[in-house]
């Protein structure tokens, strides 16, 4: 593995508030409700909850010692707010192993613009995940673009979820096309992208040389892999990109092998990647540590 500290670039906690009662808020956000529903036959959505101290108390039992909270594609305001103010609360109580996203939809506007600024000044390190096939919007959307912009100008990394355009259907897989994506990444020379779910594929045209310029600024994760592919895709991955290029994201607490644990941890994934994905020892260091640290100047 690695003996530096492993951050985990890709969970999601969210307010107890919402889970606990799932029912009025997943009738409030019904792409959020179709996302995380319960599955009533036990197979279905592999969605878990986890609170602040739930999630720290796994990390520590996986080696893990940071977490980077990324928000949620939210279509109801009030519901976007409750959760950036749940992050903000918990990164201030541990700032040593919390960095938050915050969420945004940017087609609230305006008033995304002001939650970006209101989330800058709480401290947030980054905004995302992004959903745009949840919120209705494509890559090359203007109020996605004044986003982008927004986010530059506060130096926030914007972590987006990628859906790959290739492979089986299930609820929520977002289609929206990944084409303009190395456009915006020329667009916003100063803003970090990261790019999740490996990009949804995007790093095999990254060696295109062409593209390979225009995406000097754009990061991998690898959130929920193990559902998506064979572990083999990480050390592919960086051959393609380069080792600096990925970070480790698990999508925690969703359930990666719900075949074989309904537990939410961290330490399945990990396990298969030291086991399996043949990753040097140098490699590993960058991977799980140095270059979320480099990226998000922690210690
Ligand atoms: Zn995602």
């Amino acid at each position: 593995m690695t003996t530096k500290p492993i951050w985990d670039a890709h969970v999601h906690l969210f307010p107890e508030e919402i889970y606990r009662n799932w029912d009025k808020y997943a009738a409030r956000d019904t792409w959020f409700g179709m996302l995380t529903k319960k599955p009533e036959d036990g197979k279905g959505t592999e969605e878990a909850w986890a609170n602040i101290d739930e999630a720290l108390a796994a990390a520590d039992k996986a080696g893990v010692w940071g977490l980077a909270m990324q928000g949620w594609y939210w279509n109801d305001e009030g519901m976007m707010i409750m959760h950036n103010d749940y992050m903000a609360d918990a990164f201030h109580r541990h700032p040593d192993r919390l960095v938050g996203f915050a969420s945004i939809n940017p087609k609230f506007g305006s008033k995304a613009l002001a939650e970006i600024e209101r989330c800058a000044s709480l401290g947030f390190a980054g905004i995302g995940e992004l959903g745009p096939g949840g919120n209705g919007y494509d890559f090359n959307d203007p109020d996605f673009l004044a986003a982008m912009e927004c986010a530059q100008h506060y130096k926030l990394p914007v972590c987006i979820h990628c859906g790959e355009p290739v492979g089986h259907p299930y609820p929520g897989r977002d289609m929206t096309s990944l084409s303009p994506l190395p456009g915006v990444a020329k667009r916003f020379p100063q803003l970090t992208l990261i790019l999740a779910h490996m990009g949804g594929g995007l790093p095999f045209y990254a060696m295109n040389p062409r593209l390979q310029k225009s995406l000097g600024n754009v990061y991998y994760d690898t959130a929920a892999n193990p559902l998506l592919y064979s572990i083999r895709s990480i050390k592919a991955v960086i051959a393609m990109v380069g080792v600096e290029r990925l970070l480790f994201g698990s999508d925690f607490p969703l359930l990666l092998y719900p075949s074989r644990s309904r537990e939410m941890d961290f330490s399945l994934f990990l396990t298969d990647i030291q086991d399996h994905a043949g990753l040097s020892a140098e490699e590993s260091d960058r991977f799980f540590s140095d270059n979320f640290r480099t990226l998000f100047h922690l210690q």
